[in-house]
C-alpha cells in the first residue's frame, strides 16, 4: 500500500501475449508469491505488474482463511465483471498488499466474470458468497481499487492480532 502502481488502472493483455513465455514467467512467479504468503488470491499489480491478470485459488484449510470453501486455481485476463445479485454480503477482508490487518467490506454476493483463459480463451464463470467477494477483491486490484476504498466503516479496519482476540471462542469471522 503507498505505491503509485497499485492505483493504477492495468492495461490489458494481447492474445499473444497471454501465449508468450515471459507470461508464462509471470504466472510462476505469482502463484509462488501466492504460496508463500498463504493467500487466496493475487493480482499482477500487487508484484509491480500493471496488467490485467489475477489468479485465485482457495486451498483447502486455507490458513489465513480457515472457514473458506475451496475452490480450483483459476487464471483470469482481461476480466469483465458484472452483478447479478446486489445484494449486499460482507466479510474480513485481508490483503497481501495491506498486510497484517482486515476490514469489513460489504459487496454484492454474486457476480459473473468474463474473462481470458491460460489459453487466451473466453470463458465465463458466476461466483457466490465468499468466492464473489475474492473475485471483486482481485479484480478491484486491475482498477487501482483496494478493499480500504470499499469500507463503509473504517472503524472496522483491525490489526489480524486483535481480530484473533475478537473472535476468540467464536466459530466463523465473517460477521
Ligand atoms: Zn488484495
Amino acid at each position: 500500500m503507498g505505491n503509485p502502481l497499485l492505483r493504477e488502472v492495468a492495461e490489458p493483455f494481447t492474445k499473444e501475449e497471454i501465449s508468450s513465455d515471459k507470461v508464462k514467467i509471470l504466472l510462476e512467479d505469482m502463484w509462488d508469491s501466492l504460496e508463500s504468503a498463504g493467500g487466496i488470491g493475487l493480482a499482477a499489480p500487487q508484484i509491480g505488474v500493471s496488467k490485467q491478470l489475477a489468479i485465485i485459488e482457495v486451498a483447502d484449510a486455507s490458513e489465513r482463511y480457515p472457514e473458506a470453501e475451496s475452490s480450483k486455481p483459476f487464471v483470469i485476463f482481461n476480466p469483465i465483471i458484472t452483478v447479478l445479485d446486489d445484494d449486499l454480503q460482507g466479510f474480513w477482508e485481508g490483503c497481501l498488499s495491506v498486510p497484517g490487518m482486515r476490514g469489513y467490506v460489504e459487496r454484492p454476493r454474486k457476480v459473473q466474470v468474463d474473462y481470458l483463459d491460460e489459453e487466451a480463451m473466453p470463458q465465463n464463470v458466476v461466483l457466490e458468497d465468499f468466492l464473489a467477494t475474492v473475485f471483486q477483491h482481485e479484480l478491484d486490484h486491475l482498477i487501482g481499487k483496494l478493499f480500504i476504498d470499499r469500507m463503509n466503516d473504517i472503524s472496522t479496519l483491525a490489526f489480524e492480532d486483535e481480530m484473533i482476540l475478537l473472535n476468540e471462542g467464536e466459530d466463523e469471522i465473517e460477521k
